[in-house]
């Protein structure tokens, strides 16, 4: 008997997967995007975060915050699209003071969530000279935005002030600004100084920019605490 002449079966259709979630290029862990988003949600209420969310494509996050965990899951992108939505909506002076504000917000609750991670608040570390805190603080601050996330911070000092130098900038990278763009940054440096000298004033301001077209984003610190509210100190 002659074998019997077999078609090739159609092969099955398989159920296309899940899109596998890629991992951004470059990241803020997502317990930042958290406290980022809370910030915000204090500075804009939680429909005109809501709003912000939407004009910058983020509806995932609306009333919907990351988790508190260090999965690098907020792209760079996504943080400075927020603050490209804020700028369109508010206006880039409006915008700039609102990023400024949550910056300062930001601050208090990562002191929440990445106190515990450094001991600023022992007793030994308020019986330093102010200078010293204020120098610890900067590095520490330095420390967990290069351990934690993708965004690269040096510092360095020269007579009177003290540089933060940012290579990889997390917040302004896609922007293209006429006035330097991290008054997020500003915010939190203020608010961190503000918390280690016992409620000091600094003078803090951002020198060159990468949305500006600069090389690097640098934030000039005055080392000692400045007599008069800095400028940008609303
Ligand atoms: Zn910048």
């Amino acid at each position: 008997m002659a074998p019997q002449q077999w078609t090739a079966t159609v092969p099955p259709t398989v159920s296309s997967p899940q899109p596998r979630v890629e991992l951004p290029q470059y990241a803020f862990p997502n317990k930042m995007g958290r406290i980022f988003l809370l910030a915000l949600e204090e500075e804009l209420g939680r429909n005109g975060l809501r709003a912000v969310l939407r004009l910058a494509r983020l509806a995932r996050f609306e009333d919907n915050y990351p988790p508190a965990n260090f999965e690098p899951e907020i792209a760079f992108e996504e943080v400075s699209g927020l603050l490209v939505a804020i700028d369109e909506l508010y206006g880039p002076r409006g915008g700039r003071m609102i990023s400024l504000r949550a910056g300062r917000a930001s601050f208090k609750y990562g002191l929440h969530d990445f106190g515990g991670l450094v001991s600023f608040a022992d007793l030994a570390f308020r019986l330093m000279p102010l200078s010293l805190r204020v120098r610890l603080g900067l590095e520490v601050l330095a420390e967990i935005l290069n351990r934690y996330s993708d965004q690269q911070v040096q510092l360095s000092q020269e007579g009177d002030n003290y540089f933060w130098r940012v290579s990889r900038c997390g917040l302004c990278g896609e922007r293209s600004t006429t006035l330097p763009a991290c008054s997020l940054m500003v915010g939190l440096l203020q608010e961190a100084l503000c918390w280690v000298s016992g409620g000091k004033l600094f003078d803090v301001e951002e020198i060159a920019c990468v949305a500006m077209g600069d090389e690097q984003c640098i934030t000039r610190i005055g080392k000692q605490p400045s007599a008069a509210l800095g400028t940008e100190y609303a």
